[in-house]
């Protein structure tokens, strides 16, 4: 571990006592030329004559008596008169526009005055700056905040993390990646052998919660070397160059550890692109960078040192920190697939009591887009739901409710909703549900319901899908569209109006048709051109435009024209299905939950007539 160094408070001490013991030697020399200073009586109309010469320079009275000093900066005295009582002295002072005050220094000894001139004011900044650092100390969490400069590392061991890849759930690409690693730090003669040396650096990427700190923490528990752990943002530090000085030291370490695993979380807190305009006054980040640069140059890929780092916004990072010799290897750690996602439910659920209705499968089919810390989640909600209950095992309705808390929000039991208003709720419902059961290439529905939510949500409709593929065609795109203009269209086809409940759906549609058009290439109009680029492509999904002001307005108006005929398709669909639409929507209102079942079995019913007329 880092070496102790001598007790900084007692070297403080000394330091202290040194500075004293100068200064007072200083001063006995100082002192007697110093109290040359002397005081001289005059009489007091020496002293309106030296005024009226304009020779007196500061005048000080108190009582009886005025101390006044000349012009003259080589005269050593002080001189001292009894003052006349004289009502036109201040007057005169002011006509002479000399200073006037009505204290007299008065003559102390040396000793007096190095006790409160040096010693007292030495004993206050020692006695505040002890304070500072005790409290500096506390905040850093350390006894070696007076360390600057020595990082803060953790070393862990193979026991500490207490992970495996077994931990890991899905993600096999990264595991596959990560484990060929350990491998080289476990057995180096069989790389060595054949000349293959190991890449220096490996790079997960992926959207938060997808386990990436936790596969870090995995390779350091299979991996049995030391392994160390530090977050970039431990880096960024109150003074220029103490960053870099970090780095350094965690280097250093490294090396002596070798063959050992360095793991920098979150690097696009230090990694980011550094500008080159002007005064961007980010001196302390760019020294930490460049400082992180070099260290990665400096050692030998052959000792055995592995450079772990996971961020999720690779595209901030500076390019020289990716180029080959640096974090060549990238190892993207995306969202769980279908199969990822039940395999991360099963591994969560492993120190879970279960019920004997638990089906895995159809949790991880109805999450869609869910990260594994969102997974990890809907199992510990289920369980604290399985308790509230006052039951000994999680059952799958308790898991099904924690899914739409992790989507929606809690029910909302007390909320007292208009009954119109549940009216029109239950047939936007249906709406989507509807448009989506209507157009093959949607997903059926699991479950609707109109139980108010905390998150505000009044309803909402669960769709699953029955397997997972990534392309999705244009027309899947637009039938998804279509769905979710599904619940406007039925409340401007029932109630003639429409409400603000519709503004996520909106705002949903909009994004699917914008990027449509923009970067999916699958409007007529402008083909297979790229009219925005990504920016943040795991964090939301920001995109800035690059095109003309012209073109943007022609994609504003494609974009239009788009939900357009999706909504259009939308209210063909319920204008079709109008006697189902009702039906659906009241047996909703009665029941508040129904699931995809029922909702299929009404539907079928008005299916069969119109297949026996055609
Ligand atoms: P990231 O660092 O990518 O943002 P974390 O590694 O911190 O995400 O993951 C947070 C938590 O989510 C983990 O502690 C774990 O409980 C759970 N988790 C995420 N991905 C997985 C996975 N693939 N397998 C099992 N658990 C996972
Ligand atoms: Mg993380
Ligand atoms: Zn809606």
């Amino acid at each position: 571990m880092v070496e102790q160094k001598k007790n900084p408070r007692r070297s403080l001490i000394w330091y202290c006592v040194i500075v004293l013991a100068v200064m007072a030697v200083l001063n006995t020399i100082l002192m007697p030329q110093l109290s040359r200073m002397q005081t001289k009586e005059v009489d007091y109309g020496t002293f309106l004559t030296m005024l009226e010469n304009g020779e007196v320079k500061e005048v000080q009275k108190d009582g009886e008596t005025i101390a006044f000093n000349t012009v003259d900066e080589n005269d050593p005295f002080i001189y001292v008169t009894g003052a006349w009582d004289d009502p036109e002295l201040v007057n005169r002072l002011t006509d002479a526009g000399v200073k006037f005050s009505n204290i007299i220094p008065k003559e102390e000894s040396p000793w007096l005055s190095l006790l409160f001139g040096l010693v007292l004011p030495t004993a206050l900044l020692w006695g505040a700056g002890y304070l500072l650092i005790r409290n500096m100390q506390k905040k850093m969490g350390g006894p070696n905040a007076m360390q600057f400069g020595k990082s803060n590392a953790k070393i862990y061991v193979a026991a500490q993390t207490g992970k495996t890849f077994a931990d890991v759930a899905g993600e096999d690409e990264a595991k596959e990646a990560l484990k060929e690693i350990v491998d080289f730090l476990h057995d180096p003669k069989k790389y060595e052998s054949i000349g293959a040396s190991m890449p220096k650096g490996a790079l997960l990427v992926g959207p938060p919660g997808t386990g990436k700190t936790l596969l870090a923490k995995a390779v350091a528990g299979e991996a049995n070397v030391p392994f160390f752990s530090i977050s970039g943002s431990e880096f960024v530090e109150m003074f220029v160059g103490m960053g870099a000085a970090k780095v350094r030291d965690l280097f250093k370490q490294a090396q002596e550890k070798a063959p050992c695993i360095v793991f920098i979380d979150e690097i696009d807190t230090i990694g980011k692109k550094r500008d080159g305009v002007g005064l961007t006054g980010n001196d302390e980040r760019e020294q930490t960078l460049n400082q992180l640069l070099t260290e990665m140059d400096g050692f030998d890929g052959k000792k055995g040192v592995v450079i772990l780092a996971a961020t999720n916004r690779p595209e901030t990072l500076d390019q020289a920190l990716l180029r080959p010799g640096r974090f060549d290897r990238r190892i993207p750690v995306e969202l769980p697939d279908l199969q990822g996602r039940e395999a991360i439910l099963r591994v969560h659920a492993q120190d879970v009591k279960l019920g004997p209705d638990i089906d895995f499968n159809a949790i991880a089919r109805a999450t869609a887009g869910a990260s594994g810390a969102e997974l990890a989640n809907i199992i510990n909600e289920a369980a604290l739901r399985a308790v509230r209950m006052g039951r000994y095992a999680v059952t799958q309705e308790d898991l099904e409710e924690s899914v739409e808390v992790i989507i929606a929000g809690y029910q909302r039991k007390g909320a007292v909703i208009a009954p119109r208003e549940k009216e029109l709720v239950a047939y936007h419902e249906i709406g989507h549900a509807l448009v989506a059961a209507k157009q093959t290439d949607s997903a059926p529905v699991h479950k609707i319901t109109i139980v108010p939510r905390t998150s505000g949500a009044l309803g909402y409709t669960m769709q699953v899908a029955e397997d997972e593929s990534v392309l999705m065609s244009r027309e899947e795109i637009f039938n998804k569209i279509a769905t979710l203009t599904g619940g406007r269209s039925a409340e401007e086809l029932i109630f003639g109006t429409c409400t603000s409940g519709a503004s996520n759906d909106i705002e949903q549609a909009t994004k699917l048709a914008r990027s449509m058009v923009t970067r999916l290439g699958m409007s007529e109009k402008f083909g297979m051109i790229a009219l925005e680029t990504e920016t943040n492509k795991y964090l939301g999904g920001d995109a800035s435009l690059a095109c003309s002001e012209g073109t943007a307005r022609q994609v504003d108006e494609e974009v239009i024209a788009l939900i357009g005929k999706a909504h259009e398709k939308a209210i063909g669909i319920l204008k079709e299905n109008l006697p189902a639409l009702h039906e659906l929507a009241h047996y909703l209102l009665d029941k508040e939950t129904i699931t995809g079942e029922e909702f299929m079995a009404i539907l079928k019913k008005y299916d069969e007539p119109a297949a026996l007329n055609g």
